[in-house]
């Protein structure tokens, strides 16, 4: 696909981002994989001002293009792109109930089987390190090897997926989950789970029949 077009599409998922409630302000951030490095958001411009002339490539070596300045965020976007090389997109929120859940400091459990779309039984949480630096690209490379969504220890969380569009569909289902788990524990301290037995049958299923964004 051509630059402009992935630009494009870009801008289309920080907006669609904000249509479903996702983001905070101008907290988010969107990349995607493009030639050696990827396509992603600039720093504090807000989305809607955005056009794709604005969104910066930045290389496998994290060199932003001149004249131009990248999320403070992209050092854990590039190492999602080169942790995971099988996916495409990476996105990135402040949302609500993420961000409660990792200010708790816990995983999301198996409570409900689309848990699975991570492609684990469980949403895990990586720990906290300081917003645009190389410990917490380090931390979220390994969380992200691990499971294709996480939750960031005091900040938020992160989708990854073979595309934009499946991206968002995978950070608004991690959300959901999320407010879900923050429902059932305000009720119960002990949130009830699938058997781990039941949860490798889902993940299997969602790797046999593929598991669609629309
Ligand atoms: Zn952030």
């Amino acid at each position: 696909m051509n630059r402009e077009l992935l630009a494009q599409q870009v801008i289309d998922t920080c907006l669609e981002m904000n249509a479903l409630g996702l983001n905070q302000g101008t907290s988010g951030n969107v990349s995607v994989r493009y030639q050696d490095g990827m396509l992603i958001t600039p720093s504090g411009i807000p989305y809607h001002k955005l056009t794709p002339d604005m969104i910066v490539y930045v290389d496998d070596q994290g060199h932003a293009e001149a004249g131009k300045v990248p999320s403070s965020e992209w050092h854990f976007h590039l190492a999602c792109l080169a942790a995971r090389p099988e996916l495409n997109a990476v996105i990135h929120t402040h949302a609500v109930h993420c961000t409660a859940v990792s200010i708790l400091n816990r995983h999301i459990p198996a409570m409900h089987y689309m848990v699975a779309v991570t492609g684990i039984d469980h949403v895990p949480c990586v720990p906290y390190a300081t917003f645009g630096s190389q410990a917490l690209a380090d931390g979220v490379s390994s969380g992200i090897r691990e499971s294709k969504a996480l939750l960031m220890q005091h900040h938020g969380m992160i989708a990854m997926e073979v595309n934009l569009e499946k991206a968002l569909w995978l950070a608004n289902e991690v959300e959901v989950l999320a407010n879900l788990y923050l429902k059932v524990s305000a009720v119960q301290q002990e949130v009830p789970t699938l058997s781990a037995q039941e949860m490798q049958t889902v993940i299997g299923k969602f790797k046999t029949y593929g598991f669609k964004s629309d």
